[in-house]
């Protein structure tokens, strides 16, 4: 290994980033979990006479996304006090924090211009040896690292941990033109043998292996759908626990995937590709940019093709 990984961050505390964290601490391996400072109280912090400036309000997404794992069932699949090793924070008054550790994986939503703007403000404390990998869907890693110093892009890199990543064994990882082939390799080996994954390269395309065929299948599953009238409960009776996949049904995988993550990986595709057959394949159908615009986020936001799920 070029460098140990003893310590890590990751930045975005959303539904992948603070499973990765979990991953991580599980495998005792401390970690750095930031996000944004939220711009609303809720109303229980309100009544409480709390404002912005309240740590427990500018810790919250971290905390309570750690507390949600902490109850994740089976809890064997965790030690008793990974918790402990997740340290949660607020990207505007830690981010120098990540001085100190030896991977930094961006977790922040699917957009390319906020993850570019991010990694310029990584950048600002990388530290020779720090590795720096991205969990995109489907984004360019190249494209991502397109301004930042040739030292930074050599340590820089995809690694595509799946939904949820406790029980997800895939990790997708992609190297930049000019990733360290040496860092890759030690990478791979230390994410198979401490953090249990299996590895996949893959090369820097339009989502990769995983999403290009899976998007695609969606997709297809979602326009017959429309086409032939089926109901969303028929499709998962026929692609679900029936089928021997107790846990991928359909449109239960898109609500936990979360749908304008699933919009933003098919907008990825369809913008990358120029032959009229994979545009026509790739354009997310218009119910589903609806539900999108209408808050229909999947659980995340309570709900998505079902009701609060
Ligand atoms: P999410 O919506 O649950 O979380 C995104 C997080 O990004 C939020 O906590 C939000 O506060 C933060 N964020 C948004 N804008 C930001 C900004 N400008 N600066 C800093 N933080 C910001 O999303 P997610 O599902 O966890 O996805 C995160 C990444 O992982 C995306 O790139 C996504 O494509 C990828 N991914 C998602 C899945 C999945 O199934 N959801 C699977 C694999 C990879």
């Amino acid at each position: 290994m070029n460098k140990p990984i003893r310590k890590a961050a990751v930045i975005g505390s959303g539904i992948m980033g603070s499973g990765i964290a979990a991953v991580l601490a599980n495998a005792g391996i401390p970690c750095l979990l930031l996000d944004r400072v939220p711009t609303e109280l809720t109303e229980a912090e309100a009544a409480k006479g709390y404002t912005l400036e309240h740590p427990s309000v500018r810790n919250r997404l971290a905390v309570s996304a750690i507390k949600g794992m902490a109850k994740s069932k089976p809890a064997p699949l965790y030690d008793n006090d990974f918790a402990e090793r997740i340290t949660p924070g607020n990207l505007e008054d830690h981010l120098s924090q990540i001085k100190e550790v030896d991977w930094v994986i961006e977790v922040v939503v699917e957009n390319l211009g906020v993850k570019k703007e991010l990694l310029a403000k990584v950048e600002q404390y990388w530290s020779p040896g720090m590795i720096v990998s991205t969990n995109t869907s489907g984004i360019s890693v190249n494209a991502m690292a397109e301004e930042r110093s040739p030292e930074f892009r050599k340590h820089f890199l995809g690694t595509h941990f799946f939904n949820p990543p406790r029980y997800m064994k895939l990790l997708e990882i992609i190297p930049g033109e000019t990733t360290d082939a040496g860092l890759v390799a030690d990478l791979s080996g230390f994410c198979e043998r401490t953090l249990g994954k299996t590895v996949v390269l893959a090369k820097d395309t339009p989502n990769f292996i995983a999403n290009r065929i899976g998007t695609y299948g969606l997709l297809v599953t979602l326009s017959e759908m429309i086409r032939k009238g089926y109901t969303v409960e028929e499709v998962d009776a026929v692609t679900g626990p029936a089928m021997g996949r107790p846990k991928s049904a359909t449109f239960r995988t898109l609500d936990l995937v979360g749908l304008d993550t699933f919009l933003h990986v098919a907008d990825n595709v369809f913008s990358n590709v120029s032959n009229e057959s994979e545009k026509s394949v790739f354009e997310a159908p218009e119910v589903l940019k609806q539900m999108v615009a209408q808050g229909r986020l999947g659980e995340k936001s309570g709900q998505g093709f079902y009701k609060k799920v």
